[in-house]
């Protein structure tokens, strides 16, 4: 067995991490279901188990990926040789009059329905968004009109450069698809929210309308990792998609989706370089029709570390 994992799995269990697993298939942990396996995996029950988990992998020189449910995430054939943390055991949600705290691995639409059921509006946007809300503030997920930048006031993170902190307003350098977590090493933990009072009944009719929505728009039949290209400014990308005649097209059992052209939805067996090769000659077919270079939203990782599409 290669050194740095039997020293990864030796100093994180003296740090008392029991859920570590070797040989991970990811295809079993992304929405996409596509990928290799990972060499280490970590599901920290608390901050202090990611933080440990984090600071004894970059210590022994293995490369980290924080992943909350991979709903956004295209993951190498080859796999990733570091260790994936998932936040998914940081799920604690805590409310107190319209404010509401939520840690990184809590699922958003869980969160959405129970704000919901407690009368306070403002988060129906993100039900039906299959993420957790660490990933949501990283992308700044919306939709429907709304994104995460509207309602979230603050976010805790730790860095092990930088230890722990908290970005607030504009410091989270929220914009289209985009925020401040973006650069740097933060891991999100958390973050508050601030919500405002409704009728309860109301917030949940809406709720259902939107997924009702997604249903009748998205390919959810399909594996996918969501609308594969951030939109082109003034454009939806699934258009220029639909206008290039691409449609249905695919790559192996990588398919632009013959429902919605703005997903690349797996049809059964699609590896990852059949999805990047039809990336790839997608933003071609753009660039000649349109002269226009459009921005894949899904991240890419590859064996060694995340790098762009
Ligand atoms: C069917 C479908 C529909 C979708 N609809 C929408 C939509 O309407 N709007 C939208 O915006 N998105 C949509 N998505 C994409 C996706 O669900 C969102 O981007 C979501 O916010 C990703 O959350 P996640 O927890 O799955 O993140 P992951 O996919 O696990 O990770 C995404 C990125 O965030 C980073 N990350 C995750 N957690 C942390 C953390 N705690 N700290 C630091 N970095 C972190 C990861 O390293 C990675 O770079 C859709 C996806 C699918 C499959």
């Amino acid at each position: 067995m290669n050194k740095l994992i039997t020293d990864f799995l030796k100093e994180a269990s003296d740090k008392g991490i029991t859920d570590i697993k070797r040989d991970l298939p990811m295809s079993e942990y992304t929405t996409f279901k596509i990928g290799g396996n990972a060499d280490l995996a970590v599901f920290p029950k608390s901050r202090e188990e990611l933080t440990d988990a984090v600071t004894v992998a970059k210590a022994i020189g293995l490369p980290v990926y924080l992943v909350g449910k991979g709903s956004n995430l295209l993951v190498s054939d080859e796999g990733f040789r570091g260790v994936i943390v998932f936040t998914g055991g940081l799920d604690k949600i805590t409310l107190e009059g319209n404010c509401v705290y939520a840690e990184a691995g809590v699922n958003l639409t869980a969160l959405s329905r129970s704000v919901a059921e407690r009368g306070l509006s403002g988060h129906e946007f993100a039900c039906g968004i299959p993420g957790t809300v660490g990933g949501a503030v990283y992308m700044n997920a919306g939709a429907y009109g709304s994104e995460m930048k509207n309602v979230t006031v603050s976010s805790d993170y730790w860095s092990s450069t930088l230890g722990f902190g908290t970005l607030s307003g504009d410091e989270q350098g929220f914009g289209y698809r985009e925020s401040a977590y973006m650069k740097g090493d933060k891991i999100i933990l958390g973050c508050k929210m601030m919500l405002w009072e409704g009728n309860p009944e109301e917030i949940l009719a809406t709720c259902r309308e939107l997924l009702a929505k997604r249903r009748e728009k998205q390919p959810l039949e399909y594996p996918s990792a969501g609308s594969s290209f951030k939109r082109y400014p003034g454009r939806f990308t699934g258009q220029m998609i639909e206008e290039a005649g691409l449609k249905g097209f695919s790559v192996g059992d990588a398919q632009v989706s013959t429902k919605h052209a703005g997903f690349i939805v797996n049809k059964g067996r699609a590896t990852c370089r059949e999805v990047i090769e039809l990336v790839g000659i997608i933003k071609e077919k753009i660039f000649d029709k349109e002269g226009v270079k459009i921005e894949c939203e899904i991240r890419y990782l590859s064996p060694l570390g995340e790098v762009t599409l």
